[in-house]
């Protein structure tokens, strides 16, 4: 197996970890760590034909509302206060603007910007999600390429919310966000983080790895070097903090543990208090600005 790294192009990787697709495929995969740059990633890479395949589930993507019950209206709940804590770490103190979301999904994070008046754009590879999302909004989203035809320094603010793990190129992806934002814009990444005390508890059961789906793992380490190379500074750090209830939940399921909600709870539990001392939260959200 060749290893490439899909930040700095080293070949040279030592493997840290095997991780079985417990989500669909049930496949092994790798975790390679690069011993040039740091990275982590996903060995071996679907190619762009066959990675649709990994994602061919009802969880991925799911849009369902008015739906009656406890825990549906409890996920509604959940879900509800999520993008709005979101929006406003997006645009807390900036004035009302342009906003792109890249992986937009059904557009959750757009609706609500749009209702606070912000101007949006959304990309979205999911023909299925897309339209959803065409239907919910203003109706402006785009395919990734498009992206490429936007003029320079468009937007005030834009959000990757649980997406730079899926991208494929990232070198690509990283340098239109450095040209798309304004030089007073903000950038805002949430990834699942790998050094958080659930991942080392479940290790390759972490079902934040989600492999072959996630191709790029990160740390702070290697967010704050990549986009350091573009000029861009991380500024701030901020958590999600329901994630770490939800990825261990997941992560018992994968476990085959009974009472996995019970127990997902206690570790997301555990997980959460770790941080507030380590810092190292379950999933992460990185805010840059540009270096002037
Ligand atoms: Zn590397």
């Amino acid at each position: 197996m060749k290893t490439i790294c899909p930040w700095c192009g080293s070949s040279k990787a030592e493997i840290k970890m095997e991780v079985k697709d417990e989500f669909l495929s049930q496949e092994e995969f790798h975790l390679c760590e690069c011993t040039n740059c740091g990275m982590l990633y996903t060995m071996p890479r679907p190619s762009k034909d066959k990675i649709g395949e990994y994602y061919k589930s009802d969880k991925y993507y799911s849009h369902q509302e008015n739906k009656s019950g406890f825990i549906p209206k409890l996920y509604e709940l959940v879900k509800s206060f999520n993008v709005k804590n979101k929006f406003n770490m997006a645009t807390k103190g900036k004035t009302i603007g342009k906003l792109l979301d890249i992986g937009c999904g059904v557009g959750d994070f757009i609706h609500t910007a749009e209702q606070k008046g912000w101007d949006c754009v959304g990309v979205e590879p999911s023909d299925e999600a897309k339209n959803i999302a065409k239907s919910r909004t203003k109706g402006n989203i785009i395919d990734s390429e498009k992206l490429e035809q936007i003029q320079d320094q468009n937007f005030d603010v834009i959000t990757m919310w649980h997406v730079l793990e899926h991208v494929d190129d990232i070198k690509w992806q990283v340098n239109q966000l450095q040209r798309l934002i304004k030089d007073d814009g903000r950038i805002v990444i949430a990834v699942p983080n790998y050094k958080s005390y659930d991942s080392e508890f479940y290790q390759q059961h972490w079902a934040a790895y989600d492999v072959p789906r996630h191709l790029n793992h990160f740390d702070k380490m290697i967010i704050a070097k990549i986009f350091k190379s573009k000029e861009l500074r991380l500024i701030n750090t901020e958590k999600l903090v329901w994630d770490s209830y939800y990825i261990s939940y997941i992560s018992e399921q994968y476990m085959q543990h009974s009472l996995a909600l019970m127990r997902g709870v206690w570790r997301g539990l555990i997980s959460n208090c770790k941080a507030r001392h380590t810092g190292e939260w379950s999933s992460m959200v990185y805010i840059f600005e540009k270096i002037h």
